[in-house]
This record gives structure tokens, sequence and C-alpha cells, in this order.
């Protein structure tokens, strides 16, 4: 659970409110959120064991279809593969490995059943629609809770769906997808519940996220206002999820390869969705990409 300091940085100290103390910095067993950033901590790799932990693996020499080791599961708070003894540590890593070569090959040989042409029309080349900026967060499958197929989206995860400028690889992501595979529509899509929103809204060092989240922080300043006026703490976090997105989306508009896109072709057009893990639905937010577009050009525009 998420340590509850009250305040300490002096970020914090000069640009929120006690609200946002009472709603982010809580400290109280009844509060609903959770932070999977938190909780589970950095990766701790099994050091006792090492050495020999992968060396008898291999992509086939396991099936995972027999183990009747426990399922470790890490979004569980039950059996985890920290609780097992060496040796099953070591045979559990060996066919979590295994396991995910086998189900690739019945994932190949299932589409090679479908259309025989499948991987030769793959392998001439990409012509994605899509380009998907979203969260890291791994319940979260872009081509999976879209119904999209291979080649159909060039997409981007990072913590928080952000669009920093000055992360090259997002900048990069987004210059290639626009100028080079010509896409249509540029989608930031957040989700409710988000780990690193949470955390970034938390009284709390963490290290070399802070920068990171510190993107986050500065979305709620820029709508301390609303976000204040919301008496419920489950809304208002939604609330911040969604204006996240929205923001976001604002700094992809900011990009040249955007805003030229645009005026010479009419596309890409920007969108922000947002995800449930309620009822597994995205959540179009219908920003208003024209509306926005003139805006961010008051002041970012670099069409020449
Ligand atoms: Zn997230």
């Amino acid at each position: 659970m998420i340590s509850s300091r009250v305040v300490t940085t002096p970020l914090l100290q000069q640009s929120t409110s006690a609200a946002i103390r009472r709603a982010f910095i809580s400290n109280s067993p009844s509060s609903s959120f959770s932070s999977p950033l938190v909780r589970f901590g950095p990766f701790h790799f099994p050091t006792r064991a090492a050495p020999s932990l992968l060396r008898h693996c291999s992509s086939d020499s396991h099936s995972s279809s027999s183990s009747n080791l426990p399922k470790a599961n890490p979004s569980s708070d039950k059996t985890t593969w920290r609780d097992m003894p060496e040796k099953d540590i070591s045979r559990y890593l060996c066919e979590t490995h295994a396991r995910v070569f086998e189900h690739n090959r019945t994932w190949a040989a299932e589409k090679k059943r479908v259309d025989p042409e499948f991987f030769t029309k793959l392998s001439a080349g990409q012509n994605p629609e899509y380009l998907w900026i979203g969260c890291s967060d791994s319940r979260i499958p872009a081509e999976q809770i879209t119904g999209l197929e291979p080649g159909h989206a060039f997409v981007h995860r990072n913590i928080a769906n952000l669009v920093c400028n000055t992360d090259l690889n997002v900048m990069a992501v987004i210059n290639y997808a626009v100028r080079h595979l010509k896409v249509k529509h540029i989608v930031v899509c957040g989700h409710y519940g988000c780990g690193g929103v949470k955390a970034a809204m938390t009284a709390k060092d963490l290290g070399i996220l802070n920068p990171w989240l510190r993107n986050i922080r500065d979305v709620y300043r820029l709508h301390e206002k609303e976000l204040d006026a919301i008496p419920d703490e489950e809304a208002r976090y939604n609330r911040l999820v969604e204006l996240n997105v929205i923001e976001q989306c604002k700094n992809v508009v900011k990009t040249a390869g955007v805003q030229q896109s645009y005026a010479a072709n009419s596309y890409p057009i920007v969108h922000g969705w947002v995800f449930g893990f309620n009822d597994g639905l995205l959540r179009d937010l219908k920003i208003d990409f024209e509306g926005m577009l003139k805006d961010i050009q008051k002041i970012y525009n670099l069409v020449d």
C-alpha cells in the first residue's frame, strides 16, 4: 500500500491544495485505490537461485500443459513464485518461458490454417491505420481489446500514456507513424485505475519515476480548480485520468508532424479514449480535434 507521509515535497507545498492531500494522500484503510506500481515495487529477481535458474530452459524443452506447479499470478496476493521452494521456482521460470513459445506456435499455426497467405502478406510490409499510445499496464493489450489484427496499429506504450516532448522515444514513434506510415488516427488511451496516475499524486519519493510522473502533477495543477471541486474521491481520480488523456492529446497535436500532415492531408485525427476495467469498454472522450488544433496553433503553430 502507498505510504502516505503528508506532503513533504516543495512541489506539493506550492502547487497542491489540502483537497489533493485528502484525496490522494489518504492513509485511510478504506481508500478505494491501490497502486500496483508502489505495491509491487521494483522487480527483484531471486538471487539465491539465479545462477542455475535458466540453465536448462529452452523454448521447447518444457510443456506448460503438464505443469502441476502452483500458478503464480502477480496480480494475486495469494501464492506467488516467491513462496515456492527453490527447485520449483527454477521449474516455474522455465515453464513460463516455454509457455510463451508454445502459445506462439499455436497462434502461428492457427493464423496459417485460417489464411495460408497470412505470413506472406505480413512480410510484405505494414500499413497501419492507427497509432496507439497507451499505458504500459499489462491489463490493456491494445490489439486484444479493439479486435485489431497484426498490421493494423503502430503501438507505443509507457507508464500513464504520456507524450512528453523531451521523450525521444514517443517523439520518434509519432514522427515515423505520421510521416512514413501515414496513420489516419492517433489514439491516446488511458485507463481508470491507472497506477501511474495514482502514484503521481502520492507524496512519496519514487526515484527515477519522479520526473516522469511530474507530468501528471502538472496536469493536476492545470486543472486544479475543476478537480478540487469534485467532492467524491474516486470521481476526482477518474477525472484526472481523463484530463491526463486530453492533455497528452494536446501534446500530440503540438508536434510538427501532426500539424503539417493534417494541413496537407486532413489526417491524422487525434482521439482521446479511456479504458475501464470494470466493464472492459473503451470510452471515447470525444475531443474536438479541429478546435484543439486551432487553439494549439495560436502558440505552437509549426506549419510553414
Ligand atoms: Zn496505467
